[in-house]
């Protein structure tokens, strides 16, 4: 057999991929020379003082300990990271500041903020900075087939074959490693358009997320570090397409309505990208030397900002079983890789769950499991318990 040039390979070098990468250098007992990332478009971190990217995802106070971790934390510009310590979610059927609107306080779990916001593309470059600081191999390259060998995974980039033990496919959605590695998935669409932009408030974010269940589907407005909200508004394919083909003034004030007023006239301060949402379930993590993570794995509704989170704990994990195997066990080894796929598979099938019923029961028109759903947001917001039971759910602690 060819000789076997890596332990580990990484098809992605997106938030997650590069998050693996980060953590095996530093916790999974490998060495970084036996390391390969193929990434087909690197990143750079923004500039100082460039203007904020639309693309963002809230971020667990888990996810930063784990960004912390893997090096990146302190890489990044704190000017462009917006701690957020407040969660504000109602339903159309109510006003943003009714009784029945949930809030959920950092101060009710003793903590100093239930996370943050910050934009993508700087997370995955300090993501990368601290992979390749490390020592870690970088082809800036498409992987574009895989062999499963005895022994090894062959893999072709545009620079050739190699060889690795073992081959994680983090490719995102349309994992090329899922497909060739001949693992199912189910797919369905969630019949919605998610609009993303960056917006002014006529009032200030208040360090607050807020989230509207609207019957059309969830708005929510993400508070920035530069005082701009990010928007993510899903809507049913139609209405989504409505949106889109609206003149500014007109998305605007369909904006101000859509959100309650809950900070007032809104107006958008960037272009809107649309972004069909599909939901993705790998039916199993691993196939031989493959193993799956991030939304190669499983793909979920953004309402509850949870896709890079459960991510980063699928690349927590998978380093955690690689760094635990005995001295000179195969990276690869079936219970290296069944303790992986063991502790994500039901976590992450569960949060899919939850998040589809919560985009089921406030969709459509107002039925009894509507209304169930907002007597039940009424009932979370008069528990103190309740909301603590959340906010730490939120926080990640
Ligand atoms: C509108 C919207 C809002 C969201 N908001 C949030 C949020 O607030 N919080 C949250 O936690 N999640 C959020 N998510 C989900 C989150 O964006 C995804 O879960 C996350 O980006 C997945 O990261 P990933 O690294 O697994 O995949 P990706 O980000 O898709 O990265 C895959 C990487 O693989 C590379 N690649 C692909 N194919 C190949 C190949 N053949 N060879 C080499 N490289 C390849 C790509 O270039 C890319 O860099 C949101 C999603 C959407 C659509």
């Amino acid at each position: 057999m060819s000789a076997i040039d890596y332990d580990v390979a990484i098809a992605g070098g997106g938030l997650v991929g590069a998050a693996l990468g980060a953590l095996l250098l530093r916790h999974g007992r490998v060495e970084p020379r036996r390391v390969l990332l193929l990434e087909r478009d690197w990143v750079e971190s923004p500039a100082a003082g460039a203007p904020l990217d639309l693309r963002v995802s809230a971020y667990s106070g888990a996810s930063r300990q784990l960004l912390i971790d893997a090096d990146a934390w302190r890489r990044l510009d704190a000017a462009r990271v917006c701690p957020y310590e407040r969660m504000q979610v109602w339903h159309e059927g109510s006003a943003p500041d009714s009784a029945d609107s949930l809030r959920f306080d950092a101060a009710e779990i003793a903590a100093a903020d239930l996370g943050a916001i910050i934009e993508n593309r700087a997370v995955q470059a300090a993501l990368l900075a601290a992979y390749v600081e490390a020592g870690g191999q970088v082809r800036r390259e498409r992987l574009t087939q895989l062999v499963q060998e005895p022994g090894a995974v062959a893999i072709t980039s545009e620079s050739g074959v190699c060889r690795a033990r073992l081959l994680v496919g983090a490719d995102g959605a349309a994992s090329q490693v899922r497909n060739l590695a001949g693992i199912a998935s189910r797919e369905a669409s969630y019949g919605e358009r998610a609009i993303v932009a960056l917006i002014r408030s006529a009032q200030p974010h208040r360090a607050t997320a807020w989230q509207n269940f609207l019957s059309t589907g969830p708005l929510a407005l993400l508070p920035m570090a530069d005082g701009h909200c990010s928007i993510v508004w899903s809507a049913l394919d139609a209405e989504s397409a409505r949106l889109m083909a609206l003149d500014e003034a007109a998305f605007n004030r369909a904006l101000t309505r859509a959100s309650g007023g809950a900070l007032g006239e809104l107006a958008l301060a960037s272009e809107r990208l649309v972004f069909p949402l599909r939901r993705i379930a790998a039916e199993r993590y691993v196939s031989g030397r493959c193993a799956l993570v991030g939304d190669a794995a499983h793909v979920i509704h953004p309402l509850a900002g949870q896709g890079v989170n459960q991510g980063l704990l699928d690349a927590a994990a998978l380093c955690r079983a690689i760094g635990a195997r005995p001295a000179r066990e195969d990276v690869a080894a079936p219970r290296v890789l069944r303790a992986y796929e063991r502790e994500r598979r039901s976590g992450n099938a569960l949060m899919g769950a939850v998040v589809d019923q919560i985009d089921a029961v406030f969709k459509g028109p107002p039925g009894l499991a509507g209304r169930f759903a907002r007597e039940g947001l009424g009932l979370v917001a008069r528990s103190a318990a309740l909301r603590q039971f959340f906010a730490r759910q939120a926080n990640g602690s």
